[in-house]
């Protein structure tokens, strides 16, 4: 089944995406039989305040509500509400929706296959009323009144006919209060506050046609218009400036891998010190998957600094039959049909959409001089005010950068060239840096490095704590090329250094594997020789200030056009900027 067969497009689905129907089921609600609810993966629905406010907005979406409400204080634990104006439960289903294994999105352990919603156990309300004091008011959609229910730790009162609009209200109160351990479990009201907020935020990039407000504390955190437009709930999640920054996967569909994945990534100077903002969504459900996430990070492999992480919203449509969301209690985890498949697509699309978009600096004449930060995404471009944009690299080049020719070195510390559109300025340590990096690179990945070895061996001291770090990473080292050995408890002897690296000062390089460590996050196997690799290159580049000849200014152009990131160094900065011939025409008034 392809993609656009599984999935109708729902109302108010976001425009040109592919959609599977999150919404009203029409089922009524009835308990599942023994059967189906044993083959329901068990377990704990309600572990914090954030998974009650999970399951709430999971059934407001599934409720086809339009606006939602979610209100919080004292971080969730004093009170968690969410209003919808969703379709409501009729009066006569609503003492069995908060029974277990009560629902209206699911009959048969066949429809567990292919299931299109987003809740599906019947478990939450019963879960939620368990373990704290639970009403409902709720009006069904057609219906002349509404109804109220109580639960308090789990006792059911008498549904109550009260006068409501229609949809539906959740309020849940003092969670925990009849599990004395479990409250003590919980973190402090602002770190569970922290953890809601981060998971509207995904729930409000997911569902941009969906208005959504946050309040917690009694103050107003979010609140997106309910557009349809993602990138106008990026700005509510992420702040105007860093959302428009992001830039749109560019592939909106990805016929041939059975899936569609669309959404927004970071461009590298937006990143954080933690995956936490790499949001995946399956199918309308947000997952958290070590092997996607891992996928997203691999995708920006040299272009963030070691130890940093992208900025991320990933929406993955797949078939129903090709995932199953039936494998982890709160419906966190997925498994593919196929997961490698899955995998690679994402890392090829995010790689292919960074590199396209990583642009060349545009050098700007404003006031301020030229644009600090990220400037010439695709975004900049349709801003009346924006600099000159970038030049048009043909796809297949995406990321790459013309063949320049050398000009000449300014201040010793950048190099001039020409391009097809216009003066290059290239900063000679970051591309040198750059350059050095891929190569290194390319050896470690070659499984047999080219190592120079020392006509005499080089000993380095290091202090116990560098010592340290220096055997965690002597693996590491030695797939670089390197070949060090212990010489004494404070000392290491380097033998061999990688062959790329020949004429720089061997010290010098090892010693970059040990600095600066603390400033580090805990290393990570995956990465630790690229991270290695982007802290020798550092060291061992061409200096500001260093005076090039002609034949090496050429030499280092020549490099860097050979490069798969040319225009980034490791550790994510720019390598040079662009003045293009359109600016140069304005300036001197040539053109208007
Ligand atoms: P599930 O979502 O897995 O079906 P829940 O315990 O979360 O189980 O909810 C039980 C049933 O109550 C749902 O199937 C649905 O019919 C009804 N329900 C829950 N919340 C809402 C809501 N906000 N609007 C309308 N119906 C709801
Ligand atoms: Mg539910």
């Amino acid at each position: 089944m392809t993609v656009a067969e599984a999935g109708q497009p729902a109302v108010g689905a976001v425009a040109g995406e592919p959609r599977f129907i999150i919404g009203p089921s029409q089922m009524p609600i009835r308990q599942l039989s023994k059967e189906v609810s044993s083959a329901i993966a068990a377990g704990e629905v309600v572990e914090r305040p954030a998974s009650v406010v999970k399951e709430l907005l999971e059934n407001a979406i599934d409720a086809g509500a339009r606006s939602i409400e979610v209100v919080i204080e004292g971080g969730g634990k004093r009170l968690v509400m969410v209003s919808d104006d969703g379709e409501g439960i009729r009066a006569d289903e609503l003492s069995l929706a908060v029974g277990r294994y009560s629902t209206s999105k699911l009959e048969s352990v066949e429809d567990l296959r292919s299931i299109r919603s987003l809740g599906f156990r019947g478990e939450a309300l019963a879960s939620i009323g368990a373990v704290s004091r639970m009403e409902i008011v709720t009006r069904a959609r057609g219906a002349a009144a509404g109804s109220r229910l109580v639960v308090e730790g789990g006792r059911i009162g008498e549904p109550e006919p009260v006068g409501a609009s229609p949809g539906t209200l959740v309020r849940v109160q003092d969670l925990f209060f009849n599990v004395p351990a479990r409250r003590k479990f919980l973190k402090s009201e602002s770190t569970e506050l922290g953890w809601i907020a981060r998971l509207v935020s995904r729930y409000a990039m997911a569902y941009p046609d969906r208005r959504i407000r946050f309040e917690g504390e009694g103050r107003e955190r979010l609140h997106t218009g309910g557009s349809g437009d993602r990138r106008e709930a990026l700005a509510a999640v992420y702040g105007l400036q860093d959302a428009q920054a992001m830039i749109p996967l560019m592939e909106p569909a990805m016929d041939g891998f059975g899936f569609a994945l669309s959404g927004f990534i970071g461009p590298p100077p937006i990143h954080r010190s933690n995956r936490r903002e790499i949001t995946v969504f399956v199918n309308g459900r947000w997952i958290q998957d070590v092997g996607l996430g891992s996928a997203v990070t691999q995708a920006y492999h040299g272009l963030l600094m070691v130890g940093k992480y992208p900025v991320a919203a990933l929406f993955l449509q797949i078939a129903p039959d090709q995932v199953d969301v039936n494998v982890h209690p709160a419906k966190a985890e997925v498994r593919f049909a196929d997961p490698q498949l899955v995998f690679s697509g994402v890392q090829r699309a995010v790689r292919a959409s960074l590199l396209g978009q990583v642009p060349v600096h545009p050098l700007s004449f404003g006031p301020s001089g030229p644009t600090p930060g990220w400037t010439g995404s695709a975004l900049h471009a349709d801003r009346a005010a924006a600099p000159e944009r970038v030049i048009q690299l043909p796809t297949e080049a995406a990321g790459a950068v013309p063949i320049l020719r050398s000009v000449g070195q300014v201040g010793a510390t950048y190099l001039v060239a020409e391009g097809p559109d216009g003066v290059y300025l290239i900063d000679q340590h970051a591309a040198h840096e750059r350059v050095l990096y891929e190569r290194l690179m390319k050896q470690a990945d070659s499984q047999s490095p080219e190592s120079q070895s020392l006509l005499e061996a080089i000993t380095v001291e290091f202090g116990p704590s560098e010592i340290n770090t220096l055997e965690l990473n002597l693996s590491a080292l030695g797939a670089l090329g390197f070949r060090v050995e212990p010489f004494g408890p404070q000392a290491y002897r380097v033998r061999a250094v990688p062959a790329v690296l020949s004429g720089i000062a061997p010290d010098r390089a090892l010693r970059a594997v040990v600095e600066d460590f603390e400033e580090d996050e805990t290393p990570l196997g995956e990465e630790t020789e690229a991270r290695l690799a982007a802290r020798v290159c550092k060291r061992a580049a061409i200096k500001a200030g260093q005076i090039l000849s002609s034949e090496e200014q050429r030499e280092l152009l020549r490099d860097l056009e050979r490069c798969q990131a040319p225009r980034t160094c490791p550790h994510g900065r720019p390598t040079m900027i662009h003045l293009s011939v359109a600016a140069l025409e304005r300036q001197f008034g040539r053109r208007g």
